[in-house]
């Protein structure tokens, strides 16, 4: 659905139609003091967008299944730069050790690794940091570049994208973070790290944008 943008006589519309409902469109036109022609058009919008439902002889029913798709489709537009958070960065000579401080001082389920020129080299979650950790007791000693998963496999998203590409790379790649880049040079896999989209980044802007 692409979401419409409308205008003000169309919402007064919509909430007379959300009280009163079903009622005609000669008595929309009385509450609002305009011509029952005035507002045909307005009333044929809304009728196709689905926000109303028309009744021959009966009159204008408000859909409540329009709102929840008008703000689905406003989840859906949202831009990756509005919401990302701060990526947690670690230099992939770091220790695993380190790491697993790092995960628990931080309080993130992922860690990014970067190379010496700040660029992107690999993911660690909290799985790679337990698995390394099993039968391991010199964690000290092991560089995180030796258990992370590595470019070119990363799944990347970039700042310009929208929150659903961001939610169908995490439930299609079945990971819970997705580093957010700004390219340096695509052929090479160099990418700029400036932001991470979680879950729960994902199920924040759900809340912030369904709750009234
Ligand atoms: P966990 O392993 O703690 O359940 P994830 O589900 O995010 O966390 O990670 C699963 C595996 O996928 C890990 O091996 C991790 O390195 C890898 N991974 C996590 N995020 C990404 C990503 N954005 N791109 C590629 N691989 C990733």
């Amino acid at each position: 659905m692409i979401p419409i943008k409308l205008s003000k006589r169309q919402l007064e519309i919509l909430e007379i139609v959300k009280e009163a409902g079903p009622i005609t469109g000669r008595e929309i036109a009385e509450k609002l003091s305009l011509t029952r022609a005035t507002l045909r058009p307005d009333l044929a919008i809304l009728t196709m967008a689905g926000s109303l439902e028309a009744k021959p002889r009966v009159g204008y029913f408000f859909n409540p299944q329009s709102e929840v798709r008008q703000s689905a489709a406003n989840l859906a537009k949202q831009i990756v730069n509005n919401y990302k958070a701060h990526p947690i960065v670690v230099q992939k000579s770091a220790s695993v050790y380190d790491a697993i401080v790092q995960i628990f001082l931080e309080d993130v389920g992922t860690l990014y690794a970067v190379d010496k020129d700040g660029l992107l080299a690999g993911v660690i979650s909290r799985k790679d940091l337990l698995r390394a950790a099993i039968g391991n007791n010199n964690l000290e000693e092991l560089p995180v570049s030796v258990i992370m998963t590595r470019m070119p496999n990363i799944v990347t998203v970039k700042y310009d994208e929208s929150l659903l590409d961001a939610a169908k790379k995490l439930i299609h790649n079945h990971i819970d973070s997705l580093p957010v880049v700004r390219e340096v040079d695509k052929e090479k896999d160099m990418y700029e790290v400036i932001g991470r989209i979680t879950k729960t980044t994902i199920t924040r802007a759900y809340v912030e944008l369904l709750e009234i």
